[in-house]
């Protein structure tokens, strides 16, 4: 089922185009089949759900059981990056330095769990592109 064109297509990518890729939740192989089963990451029954397999170039996406499991790790480092970038930004723009904490722990905290979907989306995109291994 796979061509040439398929397999090579993710290779031949610059680096800009691979990050727009994986945000978009693209086959790490061929770059045009959808990781995700939904296309909505707020979609709250189904925004987890990985397909099985790409449907452009039939690349396994759960090379085993657990696999993305790893991705929590790459979530956690998300969060908290956008943690202390909201932090970063708080103390910058409304000087929540001194008088912190229970207005930046509030906003941190609605932000996290309303963009939650996303970065769970994005780290098991970003997992199955970081162990994904040619082997056409
Ligand atoms: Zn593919």
């Amino acid at each position: 089922m796979t061509s040439n064109t398929n397999t090579m297509a993710s290779n031949s990518l610059n680096f800009s185009d691979k990050l727009f890729c994986v945000a978009t939740g693209k086959c790490p192989r061929c770059a045009k089949g959808h990781h995700f089963e939904g296309n909505n990451p707020l979609q709250p029954t189904k925004f987890m759900n990985v397909q099985k397999r790409c449907s452009s170039c039939d690349l396994n996406f759960e090379p085993e059981i657990g696999f993305y499991w790893g991705a929590t790790y790459v979530s956690y480092m998300m969060t908290v990056a956008f943690s202390l970038t909201l932090f970063v930004a708080s103390v910058i723009f409304f000087g929540f330095f001194n008088t912190l904490n229970v207005k930046f722990v509030i906003v941190n905290a609605i932000s996290l769990v309303i963009l939650a979907p996303v970065f769970v989306r994005l780290s098991r995109t970003m997992w199955l592109w970081w162990f994904y291994v040619d082997k056409a």
